[in-house]
């Protein structure tokens, strides 16, 4: 198989080779445990230590704030389990209607476990709906979790503004920044943000490793209790070669943010554009001005994003759809839903993001090969033919 033209970077990201040569002694030569008290050992822990200052300026934050866990989902688990549990007089909990599972699937399960959550719900173009979330506050809110851009939309969220007006009622604010950290510019500095996730996987870095940031100050309890690492707030030995590849990403993408904002963006423009007047009675998802520069989600009426894929499969196309497939049903994802996408446009359709790999060849080759594949799926839909007649 021919590499794949791979526009699924919101799924996962390839490691960068650079990120991968600064793994790989650490799987070899310097096995030491950093935090033994021999040079060997030692050796380990100081670049650990450099990984975290490559992290905290890429976030504008101090190392100390910088905590290591094992993955994006962790790190959201982490935060929430930590405001909930230093608060333990509040049962109130606010998020989005549109946050990954990650956030989503936990807040639900502490909904059913004596919490009381309020979901702020989201327009036909992805914006939250402010209102309802500051008048969900009280003094029995013990966190407010709103994502910074969102994975299927790439929408992107007001969360400073947020943060700030949630740190004034005294309340704990985090943010799922998953998407954004690498993509647009963050900076933890004048920020009134509690706690940030952030997973290596999504910016070039291997799957399993993923950042906490936590604000000095802000009252932590730890998830995982046991040895002294990370200063007590996450014990398990470290996982050496993971953190020093997410110090090397967090170099990678404060230098490649540029690019981001610029090539990919273009290339995710030119995508956009060219499919859209291509493909008849196609849209996107979202809001077009508040947007993650390497992210599009169209909706082609009236075909299964699911047979798209498939066929775009044998062109080594690889995209995601909005359907959430993995539960073996095809709904449409809870995101297009809270959208209030009808059903017609949800169900067909496809997200693709960009990372600085893209290449205009790529672009121009799904130019070419999507619009005949939604024309062919289209031809054999009954739903097409039923709009046509009736002149949609
Ligand atoms: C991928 C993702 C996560 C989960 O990160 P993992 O490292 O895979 O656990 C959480 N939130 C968002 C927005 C994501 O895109």
């Amino acid at each position: 198989m021919d590499a794949p033209i791979y526009m699924d970077n919101n799924a996962t990201t390839r490691v960068a080779p650079e990120v991968l040569e600064a793994m790989l002694p650490y799987f070899s030569d310097l096995y030491g445990n950093p935090s033994s008290m021999h040079t060997f050992g030692g050796q380990v822990g100081q670049k650990i230590d450099a990984a975290r200052a490559h992290v905290a300026r890429l976030l504008g934050a101090f190392p100390e704030e910088i905590l290591f866990t094992s993955c994006g989902t962790e790190s959201d688990s982490t935060a929430i389990y930590a405001a909930i549990r230093s608060n333990p007089d509040r049962k109130h909990i606010v998020t989005t209607r549109v946050e990954h599972p990650a956030v989503k699937n936990l807040v639900e399960h502490l909904g059913k476990n004596g919490y009381q959550v309020t979901f702020v719900p989201v327009d036909r173009q992805g914006r939250l709906d402010l209102d309802v979330l500051y008048d969900s506050l009280s003094d029995d809110t013990a966190i407010v979790s709103v994502m910074w851009a969102n994975n299927e939309t790439g929408t992107i969220f007001p969360v400073e503004e947020i943060a700030r007006n949630v740190r004034d009622r005294g309340i704990v604010f985090h943010t799922d920044a998953v998407q954004a950290v690498g993509k647009i510019p963050i900076n933890m500095a004048n920020s009134a943000v509690n706690m940030l996730s952030l997973s290596g996987h999504k910016l070039h870095a291997p799957k399993g490793i993923g950042v906490l940031y936590i604000r000095k100050g802000t009252r932590f309890s730890p998830f995982l209790m046991g040895g002294h690492q990370e200063r007590g707030r996450r014990a398990g030995t470290e996982n050496t070669a993971s953190i020093i590849g997410m110090g090397r990403a967090a170099e990678l993408a404060m230098a490649g943010m540029e690019v981001e904002n610029s090539r990919v963006k273009a290339l995710r423009d030119k995508l956009e554009a060219e499919l859209l007047k291509r493909v008849p009675n196609s849209m996107v998802n979202g809001d077009p001005e508040n947007r993650l520069p390497n992210t599009t989600s169209i909706a082609f009426e009236y075909v299964e994003g699911e047979a798209i894929l498939l066929l775009m499969d044998q062109y080594g196309i690889c995209a995601s759809s909005g359907s959430a497939c993995t539960s073996g049903s095809l709904e449409p994802s809870h995101v297009l839903r809270a959208m209030g996408v009808p059903f017609t446009a949800a169900h067909g359709s496809i997200r693709f993001s960009l990372s600085v790999y893209n290449t205009a060849e790529e672009v121009d080759r799904v130019i070419e090969k999507l619009p005949p594949i939604i024309d062919r799926l289209r031809q054999m839909s009954p739903f097409w033919h039923e709009a046509q007649k009736s002149g949609k």
